[in-house]
Parts: structure tokens; C-alpha cells; sequence
């Protein structure tokens, strides 16, 4: 089927509109209209080529909020009408432990991503959500639950899960100490969950502007992190850091906040780190420095069920297709409040 989407086209035009062809429904898929898409910072990085491994053309997006369409013949747990989400990945090998263990994400044959990928089955180049319509296979599929906002659920299909999977991983509950390094789409999102978990949470942000945002969005505490002072005040304090930085930046002024035992989660920035950091404080105190990537199937619904739960979405701009390209530059300065969700209607414009 021929689908209408915006593409890049290079690391350094804009996004343009863009006609491309989608599989012809699959026994096992879900024809999805798309309503709304979050723009997450990983769509700048890759429409940008940031990572170096950028195939033109692509078009982002996933986090995808819709309504089914039409369902093919084995597809019992959706039907047209429903409202359903698509995240990062839209396949997986199904086979290998980690897909067993609803770890899909780490799959040991890689999972489709839902933009950017090679299709595991037709060999065919998969495109995201900044386009009218999407077909997946329904075990990629989640339900959105009834009482959601969609425009601001979308950004749950990323930022959310990104955020709720090392929160899981690392228990946090009632009593812990939680800290967020950087607000903006999964920072913000940490911070409500973190909330809604029970914790104490803190935000290291080096925007001294968006504390009185952050302590609406759940802080308890904000620290400009290039302030020595604070940060010196802090010691031995956090259970968890998550670090959404997205660019190269040190991460040894937040080790000696962890308290014994405590992680530093990267989930932010990929790629070397340039700035050398003292192993003394991991040595001595047990602490962890670790990464986490966005979260399985299951997870993702069970954050989703939280979400519906306790009232949580994100907050956002609802803006055009036509504003995508301004979003990235206000990204870019961290100027982001707190995600920019694309209105898919403005496509047809
Ligand atoms: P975002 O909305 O642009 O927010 C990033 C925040 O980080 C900014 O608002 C800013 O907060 C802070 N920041 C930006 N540049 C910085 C720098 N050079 N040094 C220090 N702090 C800086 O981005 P996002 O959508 O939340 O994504 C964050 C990162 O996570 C991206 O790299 C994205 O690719 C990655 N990501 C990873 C996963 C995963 O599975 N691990 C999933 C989704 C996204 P302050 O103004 O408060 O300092
Ligand atoms: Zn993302
Ligand atoms: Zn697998």
C-alpha cells in the first residue's frame, strides 16, 4: 500500500513529504491509522546522522498512538476501532532467550526497529510514524487503556517505557532515593514515574530556569548540576541516577551522590565518553555504572496500565508535520516542553 509520510532525505535538509509503499497486511498484522507521534531526540540524532549509520530516506518516529483500521484473519486481541500504541520495535526473532523472557529489545538476532530497520521477513526498509498509516504485527501492538489522553500518551511508547523499565529493574519503591539527570522527554517522564513509584526524587538539570516545572512535574529536590556546592551536598545520596543526557558530558560528579549500592543508569547518551572518571567511588561503595534500553512488550503494557492508573501522560506542544524541523532546533537548545507530539492530521494540510 502506498502511505504518505515526511521523510529526511540528508543529514542536513529538512524533512519533506514523502510517498513510500507498506506491506500488504500479514495474517498476524494490525492496520493502525496514526493520530499522534511523539518526537523523540533519537529521531534528531538519526534524521541528523549524529550516530554515523543513517540510510536516507527515513522517516521517524515511535511513539505512535492510533486506531486500528483492520486486523488480519489471526489477529484476535485487537479490532478496528481500538486505540493502540506502537513503540520502538516492531519484530523480533520470537525464539532466542532474551525474546522468551520479554526482553525483546535485547533479542540476540536484534528487533526490528520500527524505523531505519531491514524487515526481518520481506527484506523491506521499515518507515515510523511521521506517516498516515502503519502495519505490525499484533504481538508488537499495545492497548491503549480507556481514560488515556492520546496525544500525550504517545510519548509513553518511548520516553515512558525508557524511563519505567530501569525503575522496575532497580526496584524503586517507597524510600528510595531517585535522581534524574536532564529534563526533557525522558527526563520529565522519570520524574512522574519515579513519582508515582513512591520515591524521593531529585533533578540534576543545568537549566536553573525549569525549577519550578520540574517540582510541578514530581521533584522533590532540583540541583543545578554545575554548582559545586549543591552537588557537594548531595553525597551518598541516590539509590538510582538516571542520565537522559543525550551528548557526551562527565559522570563523575554524580558517582560520589550514589549511596552504597546505588546505579548510574545511562540511557541517554550512546557512544564513548571522553572524560575519565574515579573507579574509588564505584570500588568503595558498591556503586554501578550501567545503561538501559527501552523496555519489552509486556513492560511497556504494564507501564502503560500504570499510567492509566495514577493519571500520567506527558506533557507536550501538540505541533504540525510542518513544524517538525523548528522542534529539532528547539531540541537542540533543550528547549523542549516537556515533548513535542506531531498533530498526524496536519499532514493532509
Ligand atoms: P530531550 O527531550 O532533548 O532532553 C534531553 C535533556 O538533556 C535536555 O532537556 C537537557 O536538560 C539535557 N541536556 C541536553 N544536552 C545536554 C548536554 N550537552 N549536557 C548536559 N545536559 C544536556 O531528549 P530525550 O528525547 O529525552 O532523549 C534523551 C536521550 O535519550 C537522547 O540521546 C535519546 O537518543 C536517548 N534515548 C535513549 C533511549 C534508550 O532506550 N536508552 C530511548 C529513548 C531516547 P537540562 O536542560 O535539564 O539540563
Ligand atoms: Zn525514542
Ligand atoms: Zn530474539
Amino acid at each position: 500500500m502506498n502511505v504518505f509520510g515526511y521523510a529526511a532525505q540528508s543529514a542536513t535538509d529538512p524533512l519533506v513529504p514523502f510517498v513510500f509503499e507498506r506491506r500488504e497486511p500479514r495474517p498476524d498484522d494490525v492496520v493502525i491509522d496514526i493520530l499522534y507521534c511523539g518526537v523523540c531526540h533519537t529521531d534528531l540524532h538519526l534524521a541528523r546522522n549524529h550516530r554515523g549509520f543513517t540510510s536516507y530516506p527515513i522517516v521517524p518516529g515511535h511513539e505512535i498512538i492510533g486506531r486500528v483500521s483492520s486486523v488480519g484473519p489471526s489477529v484476535t486481541r485487537f479490532k478496528p476501532g481500538d486505540h493502540v500504541g506502537v513503540g520502538c520495535m516492531v519484530d523480533s526473532c520470537r525464539r532466542c532467550m532474551a525474546c522468551g523472557s520479554g526482553y525483546e529489545q535485547h533479542c540476540a538476532q536484534a528487533p526490528t526497529f520500527t524505523y531505519g530497520s531491514i524487515d526481518r521477513h520481506d527484506g523491506t526498509r521499515t518507515f515510523g510514524g511521521y506517516s498516515e498509516r502503519i502495519v505490525v504485527s499484533d504481538r508488537f501492538v499495545l492497548s491503549v487503556p480507556p481514560g488515556l489522553d492520546l496525544a500525550g500518551a504517545a510519548p509513553l511508547l518511548c520516553a515512558g517505557i525508557t524511563s519505567w523499565s530501569p525503575l522496575q529493574r532497580w526496584n524503586i519503591g517507597p524510600g528510595s532515593q531517585v535522581a534524574v539527570v536532564g529534563l526533557g522527554g525522558l527526563g520529565h517522564m522519570a520524574l512522574k514515574l519515579a513519582k508515582a513509584l513512591g520515591a524521593e526524587v531529585t533533578l540534576f538539570t543545568r537549566s536553573a530556569g525549569k525549577e519550578e516545572d520540574a517540582r510541578a512535574l514530581g521533584a522533590d529536590h532540583v540541583v543545578v548540576s554545575t554548582d559545586a556546592t549543591q552537588m557537594a551536598a548531595r553525597a551518598g545520596r541516590f539509590d538510582l541516577i538516571l542520565d537522559t543526557v543525550p551528548y557526551v558530558h562527565q559522570i563523575g560528579p554524580y558517582l560520589s551522590t550514589l549511596n552504597f549500592d546505588g546505579a548510574l543508569v545511562l540511557v541517554g547518551y550512546m557512544g564513548p565518553l571522553d572524560a575519565s572518571f574515579d573507579t574509588a567511588p564505584l570500588v568503595y561503595g558498591r556503586r554501578a555504572v550501567a545503561g538501559s534500553f527501552i523496555g519489552g512488550i509486556e513492560e511497556t503494557q504494564q507501564m502503560l496500565d500504570f499510567c492509566a492508573q495514577h493519571g500520567i501522560t506527558s506533557d507536550i506542544e501538540l505541533i504540525s508535520i510542518q513544524q517538525v524541523d523548528a522542534a529539532y532546533d528547539r531540541m537542540l537548545k533543550s528547549d523542549v516542553k516537556y515533548r513535542f507530539v506531531i498533530d498526524m492530521a496536519s499532514l493532509r494540510a
